[in-house]
Parts: C-alpha cells; structure tokens; sequence
C-alpha cells in the first residue's frame, strides 16, 4: 500500500467510518456509488472491488460487464451528513477498470480526462481548471417534490434578511469545507432563489471531482433544510439561468503561469492565445458536451450573461471566452462561459483541454477581442466581425460534435458514441413532446 493508502486506513480507524462510497460517474455525468463496509478499504486498494457495469449508462453491453473500482486515496472525504452517534460515512472517488484487458475502462469519464492531462503532460504543461458553479433553490411540496418556487427574494449579492437562504448556503459552506473544499466566496446570484460558490483552482482531475462532489454536497445539505436544490441550467423562463464558467490555464512543469505574458497586450503569452483560438474553433462541438440538455438551450440565448457568440473579451462579459483581470502572472487565464452545471465536469474539461492544445499544436493565432456588448450587434454587424453563433439546440450541438474529430476523440471512441447516442435520442424524445407552452398558446385558439 502506499502511504495515502495507510493514511486513509488509519483515519476509517480513528474516525469510527463504518461504511465507504465508492463513487464514479456515469458518461452523464451522474454520480453513482458502492457501498460497502469500511473493514473492506485494504482489499480496496489491493484488488479493487467488482461491479456489474451493464447497468451503468454509457458504460457496457450485458456479455462484458464485470467492472472493477479502483478507489483514488486523494479524494477520501468523510461525508458530513452522514455522520450520527452510531458511525460515519466516507467517500473515495475510484477509477474504472476493465476487468477483461485489466487496462483503465475507455468509458469512465475519469480516464478520459487523465488522457487529456498526459497529453497536456507529454507537451510539457499541466493544466489548472475552477469553476463557478451556479444553482437555484427551489421549496418542496408536501410530498418532497422538488417545486419552482423560490424560499427568497434577494438578488445579486443581496445580504440577509432579504437573502433568506443565507444559513443553508452556509451550512453548504461549512460542509464543503469539512471535505477538504477551500471557499473562495459565495453570493446570491441575479436571479431570485440563485446561488453561486466559488472554490479555488485546482489541477483539472482534482476540479471535476470537486464538481462532482459539490453538486452532491449542496444538494444533501438542502435537502436537510427541506429545499430541493437543482443544476438544471434555465429552470425558470425569462430570468437569468445557472452556467457553470470554467476558468483554465497551462503551467509548466516548473511551476511557471505558460499563459502569462507581462509584455502582451492582455498579458495572454502565445501559448495562451493559441489555446484561446483552438477552444473558440472547436466551439459548436464543444457545447454538446459542456451544455448537453435540451435545457441547455434556453439559458444560451441573448440577454441573460450567458454566452450565444463565438467571440473572446479582454472586457465584456457577452462573449464565449473572457480574460478576467489578473492581479499576479499566477492568475491569468481564460474563462470559458459556456458550460452550464449539467455537464459532465470530466467529459467537458477533456474536450476544452484537447480543443486548446489542438490550437497550441497548430501554432494558431488568437483572432482580435470584441470590446462591444455583442449582444447588440445585428446580424450585419457579427457577419462584419466573423461572429458566428453558437448551436441553438441540443441537435445542432450532437451535429457539430459529429463533425469535429478533435472533440470526438478528445472523449475517445466509445463515449463518442454512446453519448452522440444518448443525446440523439434526448432531443428526439423533446421533438415529440408537447408541452405546456403549446398548450397554452394553441388549445384553445384553434
Ligand atoms: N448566470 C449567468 C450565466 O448563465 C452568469 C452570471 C454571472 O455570473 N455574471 O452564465
Ligand atoms: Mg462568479
Ligand atoms: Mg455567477
Ligand atoms: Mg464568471
């Protein structure tokens, strides 16, 4: 056993942990976990436990199933409400293995991102990622469903009493913070009953994982409060909808910030701005899978900070990819603003990463910034700038991610297929439909 290992098996000891999650994620991006009882940590770590992966979306057919979780000792956490007077619960986040070949599983979003940080690795960077995770607050009804109807009024860094979810975002806080989480800040967002939390960069493994375990933290801990807290990214029509901006750069191996440049006009080095054109050119294909509901869609549209323009900014916030302020060479980067808090954390850094250091590797050159609100600019003006548009629903996003090879094998060939597969029929499932705005406008006029 390495020394982690001891470690996290002295700590079930001493913590009284009576039982271990072993937790993955679905090519989704849904969690799911084993339980089992801690006493079983060390064979764990020596042979893995076996699963059946048929069941899991994405993962396998029913005649190669057997799937053995590979528990990573970094991400043990306890889990903060799951502990009571008879134990305690703790989680280790596990890589999937193929028990046939024995080699990483292709359709664990996890490996898929780790093949992306060793290509980063092989041209001699590694690679930073935080995101702003944002989320509403909604009440249940008698039954516990999740309603839409908001427990505040506040708004934009409103403070308390006005911001009445202020204690549960702090109990949010104080969970996460037990898991090993450092707070960066956390304000009530534009919207009413929106919430964001921000936490600090990390290597791009560590940040998906912290994604994956935010998303469950904030939800069990509203859900303590009688609150259903959700991801969805437009749950309400008209009001801004909840993105997910993801802030990246390269370092090297040294240590050294490979995206600044005190020289540059916006500090951003070469290689930066190569990443930066790379990240826009594979835009469209990218949004599949950084915005892959059909819910997606509702919140890419004008006029809610969220982005609909294929255009970077050193200033306005309408733009596809920001470069926020850096008050020291460490914290330049870029802000991706695309990605909303349903995306799968693992699929989506996987696909930026591979889509910047395809512009690296082709010596790209950024295309100049818009300065202007683009959200004004008419069809003349975006044609005039070589503004294009992003894909304005789920079925355009699966057409432009099945035209971009570098995305698709950014993902690798089995979750390629399984997730252009799933999402098809995500969206075709939504064509039939007919919904209650139909129904609203037509019922009764015809
Ligand atoms: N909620 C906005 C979005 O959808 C972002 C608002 C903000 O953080 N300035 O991306
Ligand atoms: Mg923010
Ligand atoms: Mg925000
Ligand atoms: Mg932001």
């Amino acid at each position: 056993l390495t020394s982690t290992e001891e470690t996290v098996l002295e700590t079930i000891e001493d913590e009284d942990i009576d039982f271990l999650r072993l937790q993955f994620t679905d090519i989704l991006g849904v969690v799911k976990n084993v339980s089992v009882p801690a006493r079983q940590a060390e064979k764990a770590f020596r042979e893995g436990i076996y699963f059946d992966g048929s069941s899991i979306e994405g993962f396998v057919r029913i005649q190669e199933s057997d799937m053995r979780l590979i528990p990573d000792p970094n991400t043990f956490a306890i889990l903060p409400w799951r502990t009571n007077e008879h134990g305690a619960a703790a989680r280790m986040i596990c890589d999937v293995v193929d028990t046939t070949s024995g080699e990483p599983f292709a359709g664990d979003p996890r490996t898929v991102l780790k093949q992306a940080i060793d290509r980063a690795n092989e041209m001699g960077y590694t690679v930073n990622a935080a995101p702003e995770p944002e989320f509403f607050l909604f009440e249940e009804d008698e039954e516990g469903r999740a309603t839409t109807q908001t427990n505040d009024a506040g708004g934009y860094f409103d403070v308390a009493p006005k911001d009445l979810a202020s204690d549960v975002r702090r109990d949010i806080i104080y969970g996460l913070e037990s898991m090993g989480f450092e707070i960066e800040a956390s304000h009530h967002e534009v919207a009413r009953g929106q919430h964001e939390i921000n936490f600090e960069y990390d290597d791009a493994i560590s940040t998906a994982d912290n994604v994956a375990t935010f998303r469950t933290v904030v939800r069990a801990i509203a859900a303590q409060h009688d609150l259903h807290a959700t991801f969805m990214p437009k749950p309400i029509a008209k009001v801004n909808g909840s993105g997910m901006h993801m802030h990246v750069s390269l370092f090297t191996e040294d240590g050294e910030n490979a995206f600044h440049d005190g020289d540059d006009e916006f500090d951003l080095s070469e290689t930066a701005h190569a990443f930066l054109e790379g990240v826009l050119e594979h835009a469209p294909a990218i949004t599949a899978v950084a915005n892959p509901t059909v819910n997606s869609y509702k919140r890419l549209v004008p006029g809610y900070e969220a982005p609909v323009y294929v255009a970077w900014s050193d200033r306005n916030r309408s733009a596809l990819i920001r470069k926020p302020a850096a008050r020291v060479p460490a914290a330049s980067r870029i802000e991706l603003r695309s990605p909303d808090p349903s995306c799968n954390p693992y699929l989506a850094l996987a696909a930026i990463i591979q889509a910047g250091l395809d512009g690296i590797e082709r010596g790209l050159d950024a295309r100049d910034p818009v300065r202007d609100n683009i959200y004004e600019f008419d069809e003349a003006k975006r044609a005039e700038h070589g503004i294009d548009t992003l894909p304005s629903n789920l079925g355009e996003a699966i057409d432009a991610f099945e035209a971009d090879d570098v995305v698709q094998s950014a993902l690798g060939e089995h979750v390629s297929e399984k997730f252009a597969e799933a999402k098809r029929q995500e969206f075709e499932d939504y064509l039939v439909d007919v919904s209650q705005w139909e129904l609203d406008r037509y019922l009764e006029t015809f």
